[in-house]
């Protein structure tokens, strides 16, 4: 898609710094750098979101994703490592182009995700379940 940021740094439009790439996936710096080694992990081809992908990217994208996660941690020795990835505006996606983050993390670095529990009982965990088993295919 040639308004989309993602696929012109696929296709080499605009720039990036790549730290690995295969057949799927590019792997590259965020531009924003939450902490040093904040790497994104995008699908080669366009697919908008998560509900997009095929299995192949799938596979590739996770393959990618702990391939270079090791290498972070070797190269920076954080504390920890979070995997973020976002689908839609609601969740905070602002690239429309799927991508996970890597992004090393320390005590206190300032990254902050509430994590808004509601420890619903038991029957409303099978409710819930249920209706994701249905859908699934
Ligand atoms: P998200 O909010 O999950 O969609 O993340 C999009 C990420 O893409 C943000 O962390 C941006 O810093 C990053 N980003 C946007 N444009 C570029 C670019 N040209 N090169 C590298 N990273 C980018
Ligand atoms: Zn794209």
């Amino acid at each position: 898609m040639t308004d989309c940021v993602f696929c012109r740094i696929v296709g080499k439009q605009i720039p990036a710094t790549v730290v690995h790439e295969d057949a799927h996936t590019l792997c590259f710096m965020d531009i924003g750098q939450v902490n040093p080694g904040h790497v994104l992990v995008a699908a080669k081809a366009h697919a908008e979101n998560i509900y997009a992908l095929d299995e192949a990217q799938a596979a590739a994208v996770f393959c990618s994703a702990t391939r270079v996660a090791r290498a972070i941690r070797a190269a920076f020795s954080p504390e920890g490592l979070s995997v973020y990835q976002a689908n839609g505006r609601a969740a905070g996606q602002t690239v429309l182009h799927f991508h996970v983050h890597l992004v090393p993390r320390r005590a206190e670095d300032g990254m902050n995700l509430t994590w808004p529990v509601k420890n619903p009982p038991r029957e409303k965990l099978e409710e819930y379940a249920a209706l994701i088993r249905r859908k699934l295919s």
